[in-house]
């Protein structure tokens, strides 16, 4: 029979399975007895429509056999099974979420070995320890079974077989024992007992494992020499029961972490975990992670959001939408409600009380954990608000600002004053008597608005003011418009609700400046005023109306030539020499004094982050007046 390759990248798992030094080559049971769950929780969905099955929810086992003879070990379930195609698609490739999230990481990572353990590596980690692995399966409904072989590396094999039921047996030759490694202590019944209960404890099906004792014979129980003799008994290995039906105070972190990393197939542990048990007018219980850090795809359409969504213990859905608000879709878990029909659709379950009822407590819990953790446990969180922070603004921003009032609370902002993420209610309680309002300032990034000249007078008043260096940073505020009564102002409006007493007098004597700058200027800007923001820079530019500096920048970049323009107004320092050298100038040399008014516009422009019309014009002009 003709062996066929396997994909190029497929090839890349294997040799590394083939060849691991890895010590935790036991999770390869996991993983298989996994893939069998997975495969048996399709058939039992089939079957609750489907009569043909001929299965009822209890018949639906895992077994596994040990043959020391033949150092075989055998994986069985009684699932949906597999066809030709499947075969190909799933063993011959990885197709799977799971193997493929584990190829990318290994090209990011170079430290292969040490991820095998905590992620889901699936099928091949059987190479682990098998020198041949025989996968006879037959698909649900299909006319005949196949049989796939592979010895590793060098490809497999495809053949007919005659099988009866639906499912698949795994049959796992395990490689020769080695100076440094005995392969043998994966037929110990003991051993595999414990590798059951250990990573495989919840699984819902049973898993079962014949298991030799010993007893007392029983005829020689009275005597004095009693003699033993060995009997075997069917025995289940796992408990069955999932994880989130247990109590709280019964399951270790340990035990959540490694569900998590499983299930998600995640690498880290969550930053908190959230379980939750509900009775009443609907019933559930939820089993949710706040995860530490951003997945790769998390800002791409390739990221689905949702829960998975079980019907006591079966699951009915892998990625349930409606739970989860869209600003919550970092959340992992699980939901499992008795009180959801099995059979739903997906259509029908978008309209199903019960569910939104589930999904409209399962925001309220995850909002009261995020404060909790915020108040109690602030290092975690502010991990937490670095990798999803902008989530949460964009939850605040979305629909018309509908869901501001319960995000904001969660929200925070890079503080001029503390030098670190702040919340907009702490902000609020340091405020200073005389503060009318809760300053921001836009920017690249903190260093680039620490120097803006806008900033200067808040500053040199000790204002407090947040850092806005992310795009969706201004337009969260401007969707709030008010916290606590507090108007959100930005550092480069025109008005910052501050009188700045020394610069008044200025300001009526200088009418005659300011009216030779904006004729100068002439349409670039809307209006030119003396400045009651600058403290040690000349100019300034602030922006009236509705439209900032910022907005403008963003609507222009994602619609280039939208028109989009905020009205400028440029501020001047009239006790700055600049400014006063320019005043003399008007006297004496009226042509370099219109130079001066345009290189400090230039230069307003540059502080303000915006393009110079004509960059050339502009050093052509500097380099005339120097
Ligand atoms: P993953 O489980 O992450 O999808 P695996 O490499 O473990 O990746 O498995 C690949 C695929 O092979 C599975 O997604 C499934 O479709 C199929 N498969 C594996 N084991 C079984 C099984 N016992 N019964 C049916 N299908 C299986």
């Amino acid at each position: 029979m003709a062996k066929k390759q396997f994909k190029s990248e497929s090839r890349r798992l294997l040799d590394l399975m083939i060849n691991s030094i890895y010590t935790h080559k036991e999770i390869f049971l996991r993983e298989i007895i996994s893939n069998a769950s997975d495969a048996i929780d399709k058939l039992c969905f089939i079957s609750l429509t489907d009569d043909k099955v001929g299965l009822d929810r209890n018949d639906f086992k895992i077994t596994i056999k040990a043959d020391k003879d033949n150092r075989t070990l055998t994986i069985t379930d009684n699932g949906i099974g597999m066809d030709k195609d499947d075969l190909e698609n799933n063993l011959g490739t990885i197709a799977s979420s799971g193997s493929y999230k584990f190829k990318q990481n290994m090209e990011e990572k170079q430290d292969d070995i040490d991820i095998i353990g905590q992620f889901g590596v699936g099928f091949y980690s059987a190479f682990m320890v098998a020198k041949k692995i025989t996968v006879n399966t037959k698909k649900y409904g299909a006319e005949t079974g196949f049989c796939w072989q592979s010895s590793g590396a060098d490809g497999y094999t495809i053949s007919e077989l005659d099988k009866g039921t639906a499912g698949t047996e795994i049959i796992l030759e395990l490689k020769d024992n080695t100076e440094d490694e005995s392969y043998d202590e994966y037929l110990e019944q003991y051993k595999l007992q414990s590798l059951v209960k250990k990573y495989s404890d919840y699984i819902r099906y049973p898993i079962m494992m014949d298991m030799t004792h010993s007893r007392v014979k029983e005829e020689t129980k009275d005597s004095e020499k009693p003699e033993y003799e060995d009997y075997t008994e069917t025995e289940t290995l796992n408990s069955m029961v999932p994880i989130w039906q247990r109590r709280k105070q019964d399951v270790k972190q340990e035990e959540y972490d490694s569900f998590y990393n499983e299930k998600f197939m995640t690498m880290d542990k969550p930053l908190r975990t959230i379980v939750t048990s509900v009775e009443g007018v609907v019933t559930y219980k939820a089993l949710l992670f706040i995860p530490a850090s951003t997945p790769y795809d998390y800002y791409t359409k390739e990221y689905k959001k949702g829960l998975q969504l079980y019907s006591s213990g079966v699951l009915i859905m892998e990625n349930c939408e409606e739970l989860l608000p869209e600003h919550f879709r970092f959340v992992r878990g699980v939901v499992d409600s008795a009180d959801l029909s099995l059979n739903i659709s997906r259509e029908m379950l978008q309209h199903d009380r019960h569910l939104l009822t589930i999904a409209q407590n399962i925001e309220k819990k995850i909002k009261n954990e995020l404060n909790a953790m915020l108040t109690s446990d602030r290092e975690n969180y502010e991990k937490f608000f670095s990798a999803f922070g902008r989530q949460l603004k964009y939850g605040v921003v979305s629909d018309y600002g509908m869901h501001k009032d319960a995000l904001q609370e969660l929200l925070m902002f890079y503080s001029s004053t503390e030098k670190k993420l702040v919340t907009l209610s702490e902000y609020v309680d340091r405020m200073k008597e005389e503060q009318k309002y809760i300053y921001f300032a836009t920017g690249e990034n903190a260093a680039a608005i620490d120097t803006l000249p806008q900033t200067e007078l808040l500053r040199s008043k000790g204002f407090e003011i947040l850092y806005c260096t992310e795009d969706v940073d201004e337009f969260t505020l401007q969707t709030l418009m008010t916290y606590k009564e507090k108007k959100f102002c930005s550092a480069t409006n025109d008005d910052l609700g501050i009188e700045n007493e020394e610069n008044k007098e200025d300001e009526i004597n200088n009418d005659a400046l300011l009216t030779f700058v904006k004729e100068t200027l002439g349409d670039k800007v809307s209006e030119v005023t003396s400045s009651k923001k600058l403290v040690s820079h000349p100019v300034c530019l602030t922006a009236k109306g509705g439209i900032s500096f910022e907005m403008e920048k963003y609507f222009n970049s994602v619609q280039p030539n939208s028109g989009m323009k905020a009205q400028r107004v440029l501020e001047l320092n009239l006790s700055h020499q600049a400014v006063k050298n320019m005043e003399s100038l008007i006297q004496t040399d009226i042509e370099k004094a219109k130079k001066y008014a345009e290189v400090l516009y230039c230069q307003a422009l540059l502080i303000a982050g915006l393009p110079l019309e004509n960059p050339s014009e502009y050093t052509d002009l500097v380099c005339s007046i120097m």
